[in-house]
């Protein structure tokens, strides 16, 4: 008898189809089998991938190793993802709701923004009936996912982590394609994404555990942590699998069904995680996906009255009308909704004259420029003591100088373009407005066809000019000048808002002061304050920089839920 592995009609598979679903199900003597893209066989059946999640949680989590683009094998790997990805390029996908795919009238296209007249895919525009459907179908899942144990809902988030491990470069091309991620910014994207699924799984486990109370005589006294109910998950486009990744599996691992709206210019790696889930066998109407313009359907999400939740990652003008709409009560609501918003920032990283200049120059170059500043975490501040100005700057200007922008598909390219027309034209505003407020040192210009802009360093500017107070997210660097220390710490701390920040010094006193006085959600001592760790570093900011979730740690998931003391007499 022939094995799964030498099942005849694998000799029919297109292998470009089977590197996309990295596990492709057979059937076989009524048993389902996983082909892997990996190994090209057929080596475990469908139901061993739902393994028990217990045994799977007692390893301890550990972040998901970045792929070494040193090694040939690595590079060529990568190479054949791109060059499959392309020829997948230009499809249309529907929406997903309550299982079902659900097509709509209109759609919109998601472009390269290194090359906008290349369409990534298109994207089903949700009318406002989907939208409702959506809603429904969440609702009508929950009745039912809510009761899955943790340990199961737990089981698919880790069977999505390996899932997402063996396409891992898959994910990688797409996000190169679609946002113009540069090749190790795209794979620490993925690779925080999985690090989201097995932390948040054994965080479930965790929660699930009863919890020791104490106890008044004649009862059991217990504290669980239940669901919340149906919501909905709005992550943007800058870290598009990480971001919607980890909010949608925190939200569904606690017994929650989701609403997912993913950013239009990052569609496709929401659909190839849509994918991943189908793949995975999460049950329908879990998680429904709901394209469409945050500015058509958004309201209409938010305000809807059986909605429960709305966990948000964006822009602060965004995550403000949020919470508007959603403090309003609807007709027919029954409940306060829960507003989980992360937001902006004007994130500083902050230089005495005790610091090692060069790890200094290096931080605040890295922190201003991965991926093109188009992260919350940006360091789109320098503050420089006085004493040090001069020398870091120029050791700043003259790293700046070296980065290369431009062909993101090539694995030595640090810069890609911004992400889109908008972007593109908001920032090259902001470097007009930021030659008249400080020196123009580097940068400036910007080229086309796609929407590429020089790394830009502005120095000698106020702190209260508009470019060091407000939000670029671009390749734009603020440099301001401190008398002292004292004076840099109250700069940092005098914007609005309050995500990200670094200090380097070698002055334990000004440490243990900053510690204190750096107001900001994620501080962080002589290094770059981007790059957050799930687990080491949970990451979330204060003031007009959101909720302070804290992604990625201890409390995140009590976020999603709500506690339920029980006492029984006995
Ligand atoms: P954005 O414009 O606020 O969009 C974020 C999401 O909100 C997108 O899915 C967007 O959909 C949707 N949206 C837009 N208008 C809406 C509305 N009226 N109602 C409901 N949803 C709506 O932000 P972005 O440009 O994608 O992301 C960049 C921003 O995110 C920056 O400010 C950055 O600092 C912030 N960010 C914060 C964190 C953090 O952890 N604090 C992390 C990453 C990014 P459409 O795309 O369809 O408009």
């Amino acid at each position: 008898m022939v094995g799964p592995c030498g099942y005849p009609q694998i000799e029919s598979v297109n292998i470009a189809q089977v590197l996309t679903f990295a596990c492709h199900e057979i059937q076989w003597s009524n048993q389902s089998f996983c082909f892997s893209a990996d190994t090209k066989e057929c080596h475990f059946p469908m139901a061993k991938m739902m393994e028990s999640a217990t045994t799977h949680a007692q390893i301890p989590f550990k972040n998901e190793p970045l792929t070494d683009f040193s090694k040939a094998e690595n590079r060529q790997a990568q190479q054949e993802a791109l060059g499959l990805v392309r020829q997948e390029m230009g499809q249309t996908h529907p929406l997903l709701i309550g299982g079902q795919r659900m097509n709509s009238e209109e759609t919109f296209a998601s472009v390269n923004p290194a090359n906008p007249s290349e369409v990534i895919g298109y994207f089903a525009s949700a009318t406002l009936e989907q939208v409702n459907e959506a809603v429904r179908a969440a609702e009508e899942a929950f009745k039912s996912w809510k009761r899955v144990p943790a340990e199961e809902r737990a089981g698919y988030l880790f069977a999505a982590a390996e899932a997402m491990r063996r396409k891992r470069f898959y994910f990688n091309a797409w996000m190169i394609y679609e946002v113009g991620k540069s090749w190790v910014e795209a794979d620490a994207d993925t690779a925080e994404a999985i690090d989201f699924l097995e932390f948040y799984g054994r965080e479930m486990l965790r929660l699930a555990e009863d919890k020791p109370l104490p106890q008044i005589e004649g009862e059991e006294d217990r504290l669980v942590y239940i669901p919340l109910g149906a919501g909905a998950v709005i992550p943007p486009w800058n870290f598009p699998a990480a971001i919607m990744v980890g909010m949608t599996s925190a939200a569904v691992v606690t017994g929650n069904t989701v609403i997912l709206k993913p950013a239009s210019t990052s569609p496709m790696i929401a659909w190839q995680f849509m994918r991943v889930l189908e793949e995975v066998g999460l049950p329908a109407g879990v998680v429904n996906f709901v394209t469409g313009s945050g500015g058509k359907i958004g309201d209409a999400l938010i305000e809807h009255p059986r909605i429960r939740f709305i966990a948000f990652t964006g822009s602060r003008e965004v995550g403000l009308r949020i919470h508007e709409l959603a403090a309003k009560p609807q007709k027919g609501q029954i409940w306060l909704k829960r507003t989980i918003l992360e937001m902006g920032g004007k994130d500083a990283v902050v230089v005495d004259e005790t610091a090692d200049l060069d790890a200094a120059a290096d931080g605040i170059v890295a922190s201003a420029f991965g991926f093109q500043g188009q992260k919350c975490s940006a360091g789109s501040r320098a503050i420089i003591v006085e004493q040090v100005y001069d020398q870091v700057l120029q050791k700043v200007v003259e790293k700046t100088k070296k980065l290369s922008v431009g062909d993101v598909t090539k694995p030595e390219t640090y810069m890609g373009p911004v992400v889109d027309q908008n972007a593109f034209n908001k920032i090259n505003a902001y470097i007009e407005i930021g030659k008249g407020e400080g020196r123009l040192l580097t940068g400036g210009g910007h080229h086309g066809p796609g929407y590429f802009i020089e790394p830009t360093i502005i120095a000698d500017v106020a702190p209260q000019a508009r470019i060091a107070q407000e939000e670029i997210f671009g390749p734009v660097l603020t440099v301001i000048k401190a008398k002292d220390f004292d004076e840099a710490l109250d700069i940092a701390n005098s914007t609005e808002y309050g995500l990200t920040g670094s200090l380097y010094s070698r002055d334990s006193a000004r440490i243990e002061r900053a510690k204190e006085e750096f107001h900001v959600g994620n501080l962080y001592f002589n290094r770059k304050c981007t790059g957050a760790m799930v687990g080491a570093h949970p990451f979330g900011g204060f003031n007009m920089s959101g909720t302070d979730s804290k992604t990625g740690g201890p409390d995140y998931l009590l976020l999603f839920t709500q506690a339920k003391s029980i006492a029984v007499k006995k």
